[in-house]
């Protein structure tokens, strides 16, 4: 909403003569909002699966081993939390460290069609149970600068999404392709697409479009957050299309700029 948030101050200065002064605190407030919220996310997301495993262990007595059957299943599920709560520490440590290094140095060479021909096996492999057609279209040499690991998380989480949000049986193309002086990177499914009022709030951190059915398919909410973080430090930004029942596009584009080399400073010596 458009209120604005004003902190006033009166000053008495000599006789009858008062100074006032106003202070828009309205992105203060929000910066204050935005960082309680994200705690209070934080906070659900661990307590959720820290509740499961106090609830398995406070059953499983020490001295009496419980039945196998009970013990198979606190099983699957205690190392499905805990593979969840490390899931939710690993995306919130990469978030963290991309938001506190503000200075990027484009001067890594990255080999994005080696990078993405490794993720393609990463993807067949997750794709096992879904059964998806997955296309891989990768323009050979195409090779930009930047920063390697980074991009490499950008990559697979919009390749990871698309897999995890399209019904089995789909159809996803990933594509790396040449556009006049561009690289441009899109996923493209034929999912249940996306609903005009979540697109726009996709990337923030713990958005997700349906809580109880993604967070049933692994998912920590925080990677779009993620790949929005990781393509502002690259110039760059990440676009979506999607049509409900009809499926969505992630795409960015990004500079192919000539690898710099690393510049021996001149001397220049005055006489
Ligand atoms: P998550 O870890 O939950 O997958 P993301 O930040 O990667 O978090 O995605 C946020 C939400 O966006 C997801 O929970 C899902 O609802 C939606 N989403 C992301 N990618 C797709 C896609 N390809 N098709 C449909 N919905 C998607």
């Amino acid at each position: 909403n458009d209120e604005l948030t004003l902190e006033y101050r009166v000053l008495s200065y000599g006789h009858n003569q008062y100074l006032m002064i106003v202070r828009d605190i309205t992105q203060l407030k929000q910066l204050e909002q935005i960082r309680k919220d994200f705690v209070a996310n934080v906070s659900h997301e661990l307590r959720t699966p820290l509740t499961v495993l106090q609830g398995y262990l406070e059953v499983m007595e020490p001295e009496q081993l419980p039945q196998a059957a009970i013990w198979q299943k606190a099983h699957t599920v205690m190392l499905e939390q805990t593979k969840r709560m490390d899931a939710l520490v690993q995306q919130l440590l990469t978030l963290s460290r991309i938001e506190a290094a503000t200075k990027v140095q484009f001067d890594e060479k990255v080999d994005v069609p080696a990078m993405l021909a490794m993720l393609e096996q990463e993807a067949q492999s997750l794709n096992r149970e879904k059964q998806h057609q997955i296309e891989f279209l990768i323009e050979a040499g195409l090779c930009i600068n930047g920063i390697t690991d980074e991009l490499r998380s950008a990559f697979s989480n919009l390749i990871t999404n698309a897999i995890k949000y399209t019904p089995p049986g789909g159809h996803i193309k990933v594509s790396w392709q040449r556009q006049h002086h561009k690289a441009v990177f899109s996923v493209q499914d034929n999912g249940d697409g996306i609903a005009p009022q979540h697109v726009k709030r996709l990337t923030e951190r713990f958005y997700r479009v349906d809580q109880a059915r993604t967070r049933a398919t692994g998912g920590t909410g925080l990677g779009l957050a993620i790949v929005k973080h990781v393509l502002q430090r690259h110039n760059s930004k990440l676009m979506i299309f999607s049509e409900p029942k009809h499926g969505s596009t992630f795409s960015f584009s990004l500079p192919l700029e000539p690898v710099r080399e690393a510049k021996t400073p001149k001397l220049k010596i005055k006489t």
